[in-house]
């Protein structure tokens, strides 16, 4: 097969790394290489660092202004759309995502950069109120720099757009490292920007490994926010290379976000939801909704609906749109869920649908819908991520117990609530520890709504109408306009 061959993106230009170095991309639906890219070292992570801080001190986009940069944003979002089903294609092809699952992303991206490009020119600063009739003072929001945006391979286009738009939104400029495992739809977008009309540099793509390429960039000194996207012992490198200089941070990580099903819930609803959390994009979501909490009531017509549902679930060729399934994005993906139920059994869940690769026509990395009942919330299963189709399911008494089972654990991403009880689902939505609960419903996302996670699953929020601030500096400035000369040098103001 002929490989697609791809440049990265260094202040405007289109470059392979110095080194010549180059890797392949393996399509999940075969196992084979059908992509090769620039390897990137510290040389060329130095080079693209250098574009954005020169770009960010460019007068052409410096003095832009922020209505100015808020056109060229939308006029992103216009190109998106434009080129969506292109980009919907190569999303799938690159990492194994179902094609109506990217198509939908793809679909909703320009309202991303729509809704942001309208923040723009609404950072507003304040006057502030002094206790000093001599002073008057007010506030600004400045951009911080050069950003690095350090994107997983689940969802590399709509992880991305949540940190480039309001970067960008917000005056700064970016380089951007996507996974070695899909990189291809980041610099498309790269490619938009400059047809969109950013200035070379204020949008750059490094492609390459997390070790070599992603740590050159966190540590390099001129970057001054990284967000990142990823997992947790990633996210501690990140941590460890930000203290150098002190870069700001956000960090989107995991889950093992609970699904709580009560028995007056819709339970049509409910088992669609289960399945939507937990099945959808093969478990590959930082928000699937893994952990099943079902009340007793219920639990085994509950457990024999879902698996009646889960088992007539079409896995296939991600890029065929009957397919609802499709493989594990990569092998060593495939090789920690197997691992993990391997592990799960061993602890004595008991296993009632899935647990193996299915036997379909194909040498991708497919994974069956799996479910696993357990008796105890302790195990392992039931506390550590999957990133894969496994949902663990355990029975609960009451309220109570549902809220208790739900708030143990490390992280604090997600949660679903399905109950007809208006006041139980304010009850649950307020006790439960995540940064986002979904009521009646699971993985509904907005440019509006702010997403990220609390304990474990990171800081910081991105999306909504602060997402912006959270790429700025807030300055103070002062002014005197006392005609009197300046007092005694010696105390404070
Ligand atoms: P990962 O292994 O942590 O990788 C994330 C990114 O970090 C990739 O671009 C990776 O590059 C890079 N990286 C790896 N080592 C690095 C280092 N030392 N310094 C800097 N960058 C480095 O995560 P993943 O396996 O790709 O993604 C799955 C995880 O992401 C899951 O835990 C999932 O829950 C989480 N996630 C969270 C959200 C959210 O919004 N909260 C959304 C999606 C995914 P390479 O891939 O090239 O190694």
């Amino acid at each position: 097969m002929t490989l697609a061959r791809f440049k990265m993106c260094i202040d405007g230009q289109w470059v392979d790394a110095l080194s010549g170095k180059t890797f392949k991309s393996l399509d999940p639906s075969s196992a084979e290489a059908w992509a090769e890219l620039p390897d990137a070292d510290q040389a060329d992570v130095e080079q693209a660092v250098q574009a954005a801080q020169k770009a960010f001190e460019n007068p052409a986009w410096r003095n832009l202004s922020a209505t100015g940069r808020g056109k060229l944003l939308r006029r992103l979002g216009d190109l998106i759309a434009d080129n969506k089903e292109h980009l919907a294609q190569l999303e799938s092809r690159d990492n194994g995502k179902l094609i109506r699952e990217t198509r939908g992303q793809v679909n909703y991206l320009p309202e991303f950069f729509h809704y942001t490009a309208g923040l723009a020119d609404k950072l507003e600063g304040g006057t502030l109120p002094l206790d000093k009739p001599d002073m008057f003072a007010y506030t600004t929001h400045e951009p911080l720099g050069v950003v690095a945006g350090i994107i997983p391979w689940n969802s590399p286009l709509y992880l991305t757009a949540i940190k480039l738009a309001p970067a960008l939104a917000a005056g700064n400029t970016i380089v951007l490292k996507p996974s070695e495992h899909a990189s291809a739809t980041i610099l498309e977008l790269a490619r938009l920007a400059l047809e969109a009309g950013f200035p070379a540099g204020v949008v750059n793509v490094v492609t390459g490994f997390g070790p070599s390429t992603g740590a050159a960039l966190t540590r390099h000194p001129l970057v001054r926010k990284i967000a990142f996207t990823g997992g947790a012992a990633t996210a501690r490198h990140v941590v460890r290379s930000s203290a150098e200089n002190f870069a700001r941070l956000s960090l989107e990580l995991g889950g093992k976000s609970p699904n709580i099903i009560f028995a007056d819930a819709d339970l049509d609803s409910a088992i669609n939801g289960a399945v939507a959390g937990i099945y959808a994009a093969s478990g590959q979501s930082c928000v699937a909704g893994s952990r099943l909490l079902v009340q007793e009531d219920i639990y085994d017509d509950f457990v024999e609906r879902l698996i009646e549902r889960a088992s007539r679930i079409r896995i296939g060729n991600p890029q065929d749109d009957a397919s609802e399934m499709g493989p594990m994005a990569t092998a060593q993906q495939l090789a920690v869920v197997e691992g993990l139920v391997a592990d799960a059994l061993a602890e004595g869940a008991r296993l009632r649908l899935g647990g193996k690769r299915p036997a379909i026509d194909a040498r991708g990395w497919y994974y069956e819908p799996t479910l696993l009942e357990c008796d105890s919330h302790s195990m392992k299963i039931m506390q550590e991520e999957v990133f894969g189709p496994v949902a663990s399911v355990i029975r609960f008494k009451d309220e109570a117990q549902a809220l208790a089972m739900a708030n143990d654990s490390q992280f604090g991403l997600a949660a679903g609530i399905w109950t007809r009880d208006l006041g139980r689902a304010h009850r649950m939505a307020k006790g439960v520890r995540s940064g986002i609960v979904w009521v009646n419903t699971y993985r509904a996302v907005s440019a509006m709504a702010p997403i990220g996670g609390f304990n474990n699953s990171g800081y910081g929020r991105e999306s909504g109408i602060d997402s912006v601030l959270a790429y700025t500096e807030l300055k103070t400035v002062w002014i005197n306009l006392s005609q009197e000369p300046m007092p005694d040098p010696f105390v404070m103001r």
